[in-house]
């Protein structure tokens, strides 16, 4: 069942146009990111939903409910609609027990209980209800905030980068521990970052901003295979594109024939070589083999930079390599491709997004 529907929204900030006819449509019980370069208009689209912004133009409705028609809003505390911060924002002079208290009724009987259900619910223990923010770790305070936004029991929680400041383990960990408190509780989620990895992992459909507008949206893998966009395919992980000469079913390039979905197209295109589906193996005495430039150690992402030399053409690729078999640089590899190859749509060629 669709449940957010954000409609031809539009909003400038003076000359600014931070959001420019942006559609996106959710599903109940989905968990969507929207990731893009900083400075693309993902807050403000999250701003416009949560109701602390009025759009230009456009409309948002949730359930059917109108949230926003034009510069005509629903006030923010009107909507079901769940909010957690960059730091969170806990009352700092407050317990946790008095910050979790705002999104409760006074004097409701089940006070304590509710309170002990919702520090369970975001897997803290109830102990630590009388503690004061300072007395929390990062990721603790995160997980209050969390809680206190859900005291509301909201239809749709909004994420704005909400484990940014948390350390790389740390936020991982809290990460999938709030996946699974929104999942569990089976409430829409839309997470905002910057971050490409956290995005793929987070989400099941993914929402590409730039230049405030929606440029694809998806189920991850299929943006990460299949992007429209060189800059998308750029901004979603690493992968080489390559100038090829495109067949049925399959495109001539500098790396030999590769299969590639080509729908019909001819002539020439650009197509998307993710690294893991470059395999290096050992040199082959025919040819042509491929020099490693560097090889970047990353633990268990190891990536090498090859080139390629093919007839007139010069090729860079960048091929993941296993981190306990590091080629060694200057040594020669052969390079097989496993897969598809992805021809880029045909408005990439001229720069189109
Ligand atoms: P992101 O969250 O992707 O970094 P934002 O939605 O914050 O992007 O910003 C989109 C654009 O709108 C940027 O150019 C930003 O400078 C501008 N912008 C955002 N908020 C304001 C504001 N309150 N006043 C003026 N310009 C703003």
């Amino acid at each position: 069942m669709t449940q957010l529907v954000v409609s031809d929204v539009s909003k400038r900030y003076g000359a600014t146009v931070a959001l420019d006819r942006v559609s996106l449509s959710i599903e109940a019980g989905s968990r969507v990111a929207v990731v893009g370069p900083s400075g693309s208009g993902k807050t403000t689209l999250l701003r416009i939903i949560a109701g602390f912004e009025a759009p230009d133009a456009g409309r948002v409705t949730l359930d059917g409910q109108v949230l926003a028609d034009g510069p005509a809003i629903a006030p923010a505390h009107r909507r079901r609609v769940g909010y957690v911060a960059q730091d969170g924002a806990l009352f700092p002079h407050l317990d946790v027990a008095g910050n979790l208290g705002f999104g409760l009724p006074r004097n409701a009987p089940d006070r304590a209980d509710r309170l002990r259900e919702l520090m369970e619910m975001v897997e803290l223990d109830p102990a630590m209800l009388t503690r004061r923010p300072d007395e929390l770790s990062g990721g603790q305070q995160q997980r209050v905030a969390l809680a206190r936004a859900l005291a509301r029991k909201p239809a749709l929680m909004l994420l704005d980068e909400p484990f940014s400041a948390l350390d790389t383990g740390l936020r991982e960990t809290v990460r999938q521990a709030v996946g699974r408190v929104l999942s569990r509780a089976g409430i829409t989620s839309i997470l905002v970052t910057h971050d490409q990895a956290e995005a793929l992992s987070f989400a099941d459909q993914l929402a590409v901003m730039r230049d405030g507008r929606l440029v694809q949206s998806g189920r991850p893998d299929e943006l990460y295979w299949r992007p429209h966009d060189s800059r998308t395919a750029l901004f979603l992980g690493e992968g080489t594109l390559i100038e090829a000469e495109i067949g049925d079913g399959f495109v001539a390039s500098p790396l030999g024939r590769l299969p590639a979905p080509t729908s019909g197209r001819r002539g020439c295109g650009t197509v998307l070589l993710r690294p893991e589906q470059i395999v290096l193996g050992p040199p082959r005495s025919e040819g042509p083999n491929a020099i490693v430039q560097s090889v970047s150690f990353g633990g268990s992402r190891c990536f090498a930079q090859l080139r390629l030399a093919a007839g007139e053409t010069e090729l860079l690729l960048t091929a993941q390599v296993e981190s306990i078999r590091l080629p060694a640089v200057g040594a020669a590899v052969s390079v097989e491709v496993r897969g598809d190859a992805w021809l880029l749509p045909e408005a990439d060629r001229h720069g189109g997004s």
